[in-house]
């Protein structure tokens, strides 16, 4: 009986509490492959578990981390053998099944992916569901006919993890990516990263009495929403294409239809919690292919998991440049 060390969120008279435990493989809830956890990452969605905040975790008690990389120690399904380098973004972890911040998981088979030949654990935790998430965008938009060459494409709070691996891939893709932050300090730090121009966050999300401005982008990668994802439809082009996956300025969205039946712009929903094994298996390949792997360490931090609450309030409060790596066994 193998005792290990987990983050677990108890609730106690309704309120959330969070501590580390020890427990034991024993006590972990049932599940086809058991992990032995090497990284898990850092995410908005984790920083809401940490600090206790309702919305993502839907049973106690739970362990948080969305996201988990190691290798199978056991497994019920012959898809999965004992010693596969194994990753899992969302699929239901820290929500209903317990996640990465813990040095063992068991976890459901239908979301658990081979890790790609040519990625390491870290660099797989360093990708994540922030850079799972901007490649699903990527490949959105390349659905909907947004093609390099074109008119620019904008990355909205690109200094944030998914921001940032969406500038990084879309210019390496060969798009114009125009970066739209709130943090001044981090202009340079996206240049870097392959942003051809950087914009205040303010260009976007500043009120309009205009229900459509001039045609500047081709596409657009919103991790924002609220009054900057009204911004980015009124300044979409003709078929030009724009997707939705976050929602760190507000879940509102004050619009008008005049973007989709005056420019035929398309609106794409992005999840990537639920997102089949089909499809999880191409987004890996195609970050394995399309995102350097030295950009993606420039913009890697790797901390213990026990920083976890103080990081969890830093994500939150938009402080977090780029991605975090959790260190599960520090
Ligand atoms: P981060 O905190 O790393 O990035 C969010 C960025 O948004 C910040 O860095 C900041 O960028 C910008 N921002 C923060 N607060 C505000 C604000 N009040 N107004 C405008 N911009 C703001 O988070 P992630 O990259 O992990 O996630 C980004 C969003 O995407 C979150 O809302 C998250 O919930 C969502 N998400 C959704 C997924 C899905 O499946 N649909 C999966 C993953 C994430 P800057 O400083 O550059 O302006």
């Amino acid at each position: 009986m193998s005792i290990f060390r987990a983050l677990m969120a108890t609730q106690v008279e309704g309120k959330t509490q969070i501590a580390f435990q020890e427990t034991s493989i024993d006590q972990l809830p049932p599940g086809d492959v058991l992990v032995k956890v090497a990284f898990s990452s850092l995410n908005y969605k984790d920083g809401i578990c940490v600090t206790g905040k309702p919305g993502v975790m839907r049973s106690f008690p739970m362990v948080p981390g969305i996201d988990l990389v190691g290798t199978v120690v056991d497994s019920a399904t012959p898809e999965f053998v004992a010693g596969d380098s194994v990753v899992l973004t969302g699929g239901g972890l820290a929500e209903t099944q317990w996640g990465g911040y813990a040095e063992y998981a068991k976890v459901r088979k239908d979301f658990l992916v081979n890790l790609p030949a040519g990625l390491t654990s870290k660099r797989a935790m360093a990708i994540g569901t922030a850079g799972f998430t901007a490649m699903q965008c990527v490949l959105a938009l390349e659905k909907q006919g947004v093609k390099p060459g074109g008119k620019e494409v904008v990355v909205t709070g690109a200094g944030g993890g998914v921001g940032s691996i969406a500038v990084a891939v879309l210019a390496k893709l060969g798009y114009k990516v125009v970066a739209s932050t709130g943090r001044a300090e981090t202009h340079d730090y996206l240049s870097r990263l392959g942003a051809v121009e950087v914009i205040d966050r303010s260009v976007l999300s500043a009120e309009s009495k205009r229900p459509l401005d001039a045609e500047r982008f081709g596409g657009a990668v919103d991790t924002v929403g609220g009054a900057t994802l009204a911004g980015v439809l009124r300044s979409i082009a003709y078929r030009g294409a724009v997707a939705a996956c976050g929602l760190a300025g507000g879940t509102g969205l004050a619009t008008t239809v005049l973007p989709f039946i005056l420019r035929g712009v398309t609106l794409v929903g992005i999840d990537s919690v639920r997102a089949p094994q089909e499809e999880r298996i191409e987004v890996w390949g195609r970050l394995a292919s399309d995102l350097s792997l030295d950009v993606l360490d420039s913009m890697t931090e790797v901390k213990p998991l026990s920083e976890i609450v103080a990081l969890g309030e830093q994500i939150l409060s938009g402080q977090i440049r780029g991605r975090v790596v959790v260190d599960v066994s520090e």
